[in-house]
């Protein structure tokens, strides 16, 4: 059994359109079984102080806390981990995806395509050229046939899935997670997981 952790996620504190609680949120996260989360707020990153600070509210010494960030570009949306907070102000919204991956890649991030089959904000073709990391294949936002064309697609391209809960309500936290194989105490640490393949989706409440 390796970690498991949530590595899409947004809190009311920095996304809008969630509600869920940031103080509630470790607590409810260690009750679903998971080691460790990383936010990905909208078009902001989560500080080391601010990631620091509640943990330690939390009294859940050692859970491990970390942050990315989700772009929204003009056709999809894409997870960047690994940059600095300061960084995500080079990332205008609404660019084109291929543009700004290049860039995210070039700062050194590495990047997982959200929700790629969602039939809200889907890719277009331009994805099949695009060298994500990895793509995210299930999540509370993808419907179960969207989570199954998520993974052809990422069949198709030989490219590696995650799954993740992309939680905008505390009772979603943790409905998928992907569990990593290796020690996973930093972004750095995750970033190596994701480019070596290290991990594997696993679905924690039992949806598929
Ligand atoms: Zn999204
Ligand atoms: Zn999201």
């Amino acid at each position: 059994m390796g970690l498991l952790f949530d590595t899409h996620l947004h809190t009311r504190r920095h996304s809008p359109c969630s509600i869920i609680d940031e103080s509630l949120l470790i607590e409810r996260a260690v009750r679903a079984g998971l080691d460790g989360l990383v936010l990905t707020e909208h078009h902001y990153q989560w500080t080391p102080e601010e990631l620091d600070a509640l943990v330690a509210e939390s009294g859940h010494v050692g859970f491990i806390l970390l942050a990315g960030f989700e772009y929204s570009s003009s056709k999809g949306d894409i997870l960047i981990y690994g940059l600095e907070p300061a960084q995500v102000a080079d990332f205008e919204p609404g660019r084109a995806p291929e543009v700004m991956l290049a860039q995210a890649q070039a700062m050194g991030a590495v990047c997982v395509a959200a929700h790629p089959t969602r039939a809200a904000i889907p890719f277009d073709e331009r994805i099949l050229d695009m060298p994500f990391d990895a793509l995210e294949v299930k999540s509370v936002n993808l419907e179960p046939h969207e989570q199954r064309l998520a993974q052809k697609l990422a069949d198709d391209l030989g490219r590696r899935a995650i799954t993740s809960s992309d939680a905008h309500r505390l009772e979603d936290v943790g409905a998928y997670a992907t569990e990593f194989l290796v020690p996973i105490q930093s972004m750095a640490d995750l970033q190596n997981s994701l480019r070596n393949g290290t991990f594997r989706p696993y679905s924690i409440a039992g949806q598929g």
